[in-house]
C-alpha cells in the first residue's frame, strides 16, 4: 500500500511537471539572481534545504516530477548504477551551476526582493507552444539518462537539487534534530540482499543493515526495502 501510494504521488507529481517546471529550473533561479531577485525556483530550492534538515531526501522518494519518471524508466532499465562516480559528475554541474547563481545576486548587490511567479505570469509554466521544447528537451534528457544509465541515472548525473537536500540532510544530522531515516534491526537479517535489490538508489542496504541504519546520502526514504525485507528488519525512524 506504502510503495502504491508513493508510486501514484510521484506520477500526479510527473503529470502537473507541465506546470511546476519553472518552480524547479535553475535557469530561473539564475534570471532572478541577475536582477537581485530570489524567484520561485531559487525559494524552491532554500525550502529543499529545510525539508532536508527533517526529513532527508523523502521529497526525492515521494514529490519530485522526475522520480516519477525514474520510477517508469526503472522498469525498462533496472540495472543498479555506479553512484560514487556518478557523484563526481552531478557535483561538478552542481558547482558551475551554484557559482553562476552566486555572481549573480553578487554583481546584483544582494536581494532586492522576492518574486515567486518570475518567468511564470500565468501561473503555469509551459504557457505557449514554445515552451513545450524547453519542457520536451528537460523530460527528454532526464529520460535517456534513466535509460541509459540505469536505476535514477538522471538524479545521480545531472540533478541540481539534490546537493541541497543532501546539504540539509548533513546540516540535521550534525544538529541533532529528528531527522527521518531507516532504522535496522541488524541481528534479524538473513542476508537475504532483497533489499538491495529492490533500492532505487543502488544502495548496498544489506551492508548498511550490519551498522544499524542507513546512513547514506543518496538514501531517498522510498522504503522499497522496509516493504520487502521479509524479517521486518527495516523501519521508519523519526530520532536525532
Ligand atoms: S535526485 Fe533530483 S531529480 Fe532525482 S528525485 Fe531527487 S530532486 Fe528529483
Ligand atoms: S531484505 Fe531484510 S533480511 Fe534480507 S538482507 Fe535486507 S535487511 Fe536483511
Ligand atoms: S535504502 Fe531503502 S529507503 Fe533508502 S533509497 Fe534504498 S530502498 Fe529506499
Amino acid at each position: 500500500m506504502r510503495q502504491k501510494t508513493r508510486r501514484v504521488l510521484l506520477y500526479v507529481s510527473l503529470f502537473l511537471f507541465p506546470v511546476t517546471m519553472n518552480f524547479l529550473s535553475p535557469y530561473v533561479s539564475i534570471d532572478g539572481a541577475f536582477a537581485g531577485v530570489l524567484s520561485g525556483s531559487a525559494i524552491l530550492f532554500l525550502l529543499l534545504f529545510l525539508s532536508g534538515l527533517f526529513f532527508g531526501r523523502g521529497w526525492c522518494g515521494w514529490v519530485c516530477p522526475a522520480g516519477g519518471l525514474a520510477e517508469l524508466c526503472q522498469t525498462l532499465n533496472p540495472k543498479p548504477v555506479n553512484a560514487k562516480r556518478l557523484r563526481v559528475v552531478r557535483y561538478s554541474i552542481f558547482a558551475v551551476w551554484f557559482g553562476v547563481l552566486m555572481t549573480g545576486f553578487i554583481l546584483a548587490g544582494g536581494v532586492h526582493g522576492v518574486d515567486p511567479l518570475r518567468l511564470t505570469e500565468r501561473y503555469v509554466s509551459v504557457d505557449e507552444p514554445v515552451k513545450y521544447i524547453l519542457y520536451y528537451l528537460v523530460l527528454g534528457s532526464f529520460f535517456v539518462l534513466d535509460l541509459a544509465l540505469g536505476r535514477r541515472g538522471a538524479c545521480h548525473s545531472i540533478c541540481w537539487m539534490s546537493p541541497f537536500l543532501s546539504a540539509g540532510m548533513a546540516a540535521g544530522r550534525l544538529l541533532h534534530l529528528p531527522q527521518l531515516h531507516v532504522r535496522a534491526k541488524a541481528e534479524q537479517c538473513i542476508d537475504c540482499k532483497k533489499c538491495n535489490s529492490k533500492c532505487p538508489m543502488s544502495i548496498d542496504v544489506n551492508a548498511a543493515v550490519k551498522t544499524g541504519s542507513v546512513k547514506s546520502c543518496d538514501c531517498i526514504l522510498c522504503g522499497e526495502c522496509v516493504s520487502v525485507c521479509p524479517k521486518a528488519v527495516l523501519s521508519y525512524r523519526n530520532k536525532g
